[in-house]
């Protein structure tokens, strides 16, 4: 089916989108730039998409979801996970100071990159690696992202997290059920929420990909 854009936004308020900055950074990304063309008629919809490497792009619910849960300001340095197509990452350059982003598959994130590139985005910067290592020498970040399934808490990641600071991620198995988690970071402790039920691809350990 196709949708407008208008009916994306509408879609997504009924659904418990309300942060206005979210809900305008989505309608300003067109998320067409950053999908194949088969499937571009398509990008207006709430479903996943389809990207390189048998990847995929979130839905834009989600993508919206665990944007408003990270409570963004320009002045906040986020961490990402699973940079994919670069969709979610530009988002969430909207919405903070700096975003730093990790993929394992050096093809998207070269092709990631050159959209930012296009798209005059300069507070963006790509790495090639093992997410789930973090980016030790840009440590402490504000917020960390992570857009593919952990079985449980990457340790690693929440070292890597400011005191009083927000991860979002999916955890669970792959093939399951996975649960959206919001963690807040509390001195040496944390505390933990289930948002909703989720389907992500696995975030992969020690694999890195041409
Ligand atoms: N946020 C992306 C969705 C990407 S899907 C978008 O908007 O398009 C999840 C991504 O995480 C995939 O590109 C996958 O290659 C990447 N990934 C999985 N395990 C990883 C790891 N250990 N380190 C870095 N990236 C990883």
């Amino acid at each position: 089916m196709k949708n407008s854009k208008e009916e994306l936004m509408q879609e997504l308020k009924a659904n418990g989108i309300v942060d206005t900055k979210v809900l305008d950074s989505i309608k300003l990304v067109p998320r067409s730039f950053f999908v194949e063309n088969s499937i571009k008629s398509r990008s207006n919809s709430n479903i996943a998409l389809p990207i390189e490497c048998g990847q995929t792009i979130s839905q834009p619910l989600i993508v919206a979801f665990m944007t408003q849960n990270l409570l963004l300001n320009k002045r906040l340095r986020v961490l990402e996970i699973g940079t994919g197509s670069g969709y979610q990452t530009v988002i969430l350059s909207k919405l903070s100071r700096f975003v730093y982003t990790i993929e394992r598959y050096l093809f998207l994130k070269k092709k990631a990159e050159e959209k930012f590139r296009k798209l005059n985005i300069t507070n963006i910067f790509c790495k090639h690696g093992d997410g789930g290592l973090g980016w030790y020498d840009q440590a402490p970040f504000d917020r960390i992202m992570i857009t593919a399934a952990a079985p449980e808490i990457p340790m690693l990641l929440l070292d890597q997290l400011k005191d009083e600071g927000v991860m979002i991620i999916p955890i669970g198995e792959e093939n399951d059920v996975q649960y959206l988690t919001l963690i807040k970071k509390k001195g040496k402790s944390f505390s933990k929420k289930n948002l909703m039920k989720v389907r992500f691809v696995p975030l992969l350990e020690g694999k890195i990909n041409k």
